[in-house]
C-alpha cells in the first residue's frame, strides 16, 4: 500500500496509532510539538526518582480497549491502595474526620511503571525520521491529490493526515485552508477537553508513614486546597508519594502559595510527619501549553465529547479528526484515545 500518514500530536492516540501503522507496513510520521511524547500523561520522576503521574493515572476493569491494548504489550496493571481509613474534611469550620469508606465494587487500576510506561513501549520502534519532538503544526494545507502540514521550520507533505489534539484546540490553534466545514468547527470550539482545568501535585516521602497509622492515604476535602489524594506508592514498594488534585481556583496563586497550603492541609490532617517530604512537585495543566485553549463560551464536562460529526473524513478523505475527546465512548479518558486510534487505524487501512 502506497500510503503515508503523518500524525499530529505523539499523546496516546498518536502514537498507538503510528505503532499500528508502521506493523502494518505503512510509513508513519508523527509531529509533537512539546519535548516529550505522551500528551497527557505524563510521569514525571521527582529528585529522588519518585514517579509522580502529572496526567492520567487510573483505569477500570469497563476500559476494555485499554486493558486489552496493555495485555497485548504485557504492561501489568495493580489495583490502587486503599486499605485503611481515610480523611475527610465536610467543612472549614469542622474538624477533619477519619473515616472508613465502604469498599469499592468496581477498582481503579494503576499501569505498572507509571502510565508513561504505555506510552514509551507504543514510541520505542519509531526513529527519527519518524518522530519529531518541538515540532509545532501551525497549518494544514489540502490539495487534491495530498496535504501539506506546515511547521515553524519544515513543510511536509502526506497523503492522509491525522489530528490527534483535543478538538477545541485543533479549531484555535492550527490554520486550515481551505477552511474546515464551519459547523464542524463551532462543536470543535465548544468540545470540553477533559481535565484541562485541573492541578495535580504529588508529595514524595522517605517512608509510607500513613500505612504505619493505617490511613490508606485517601483524603476527600470540600475545604481544599487538595479536593481528593491517594497513596502513590510505586508497585515494587520503594518509592512513596501521596498524589491528587487541586482545587482549580489555586491556578491564580504561585507555586509557592500553593505548597504552603498543602503541606498545612497535610498537617491537619495527618500531622506534623507530613512536612517531612523529599520533594512537592505539580502541574497546572491550563499553563501547560498544547493541552487546551479557552472557550469562547462555558462548556461542560464531556460536552461534545464523541459527537458524530467526528467520524466524517475531512478533504477528499485525506484529513480525520482523532483523539481521546472525539471516541464514541469514555470520550475524554485514555480508553478513548485508545479506541480513537484503533479506529482510525482500521479506517485507514481498509480505504
Ligand atoms: C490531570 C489529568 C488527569 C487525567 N486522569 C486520567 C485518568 O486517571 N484516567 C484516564 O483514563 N484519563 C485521564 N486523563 C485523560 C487522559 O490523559 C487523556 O484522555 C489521554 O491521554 C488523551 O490522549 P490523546 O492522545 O487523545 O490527547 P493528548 O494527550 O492531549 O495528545 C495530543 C498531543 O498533541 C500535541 N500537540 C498539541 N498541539 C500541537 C501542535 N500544534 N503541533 C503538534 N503537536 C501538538 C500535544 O503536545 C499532545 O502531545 C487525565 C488527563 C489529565 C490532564
Amino acid at each position: 500500500m502506497n500510503k503515508n500518514v503523518l500524525i499530529i500530536g505523539a499523546g496516546l492516540t498518536g502514537v498507538l496509532l503510528a505503532y499500528r501503522l508502521k506493523k502494518q507496513g505503512i510509513s508513519v510520521t508523527v509531529l509533537e510539538a512539546r519535548d516529550r511524547i505522551g500528551g497527557r500523561i505524563y510521569t514525571h520522576l521527582s529528585a529522588q526518582e519518585t514517579p509522580i503521574e502529572m496526567g492520567a493515572t487510573w483505569l477500570g476493569q469497563q476500559h476494555t480497549a485499554l486493558n486489552q491494548l496493555l495485555q497485548e504489550l504485557q504492561i501489568p496493571i495493580y489495583p490502587q491502595y486503599t486499605e485503611g481509613s481515610a480523611w475527610y474534611e465536610p467543612t472549614a469550620i469542622q474538624a477533619p474526620q477519619e473515616v472508613m469508606l465502604p469498599h469499592n465494587e468496581s477498582p481503579s487500576y494503576r499501569i505498572q511503571g507509571g502510565s508513561s510506561a504505555l506510552i514509551n513501549k507504543l514510541a520505542e520502534g519509531l526513529t527519527k525520521d519518524e518522530l519529531y519532538l518541538h515540532t509545532v503544526v501551525t497549518h494544514i494545507k489540502a490539495h487534491n491529490d495530498a496535504i501539506e502540514v506546515v511547521t515553524k521550520n519544515k513543510t511536509f507533505t502526506a497523503s492522509t493526515v491525522v489530528s490527534t489534539l483535543p478538538p477545541n484546540l485543533l479549531a484555535t490553534s492550527i490554520q486550515c485552508s481551505p477552511p474546515l466545514p464551519e459547523h464542524l468547527m463551532a462543536i470543535a470550539k465548544k468540545t470540553h477537553t477533559w481535565m484541562g482545568a485541573s492541578i495535580k501535585f504529588g508529595v514524595s516521602y522517605p517512608a509510607p508513614f500513613w500505612k504505619k497509622h493505617h490511613w490508606s492515604g485517601t483524603l476527600y476535602s470540600n475545604v481544599g486546597p487538595i479536593t481528593e489524594m491517594y497513596d502513590h506508592t510505586t508497585v515494587e514498594q520503594d518509592k512513596y508519594a501521596l498524589k491528587g488534585f487541586l482545587n482549580s481556583e489555586l491556578s491564580a496563586l504561585t507555586k509557592e502559595v500553593r505548597k504552603e497550603k498543602v503541606l498545612a492541609q497535610l498537617e491537619r490532617t495527618m500531622g506534623e510527619e507530613a512536612l517531612e517530604y523529599l520533594s512537592y512537585e505539580e502541574t497546572v495543566w491550563h499553563e501547560q501549553p498544547y493541552t487546551t485553549a479557552p472557550y469562547e463560551n462555558f462548556v461542560f464536562p464531556h460536552q461534545n465529547n464523541g459527537q458524530t460529526i467526528y467520524q466524517k473524513v475531512q478533504y477528499n478523505n485525506r484529513f480525520y479528526i482523532a483523539g481521546s475527546e472525539t471516541a464514541s465512548y469514555y470520550g475524554g479518558y485514555m480508553e478513548g484515545a485508545v479506541r480513537s486510534a484503533q479506529q482510525c487505524f482500521e479506517r485507514i487501512t481498509k480505504k
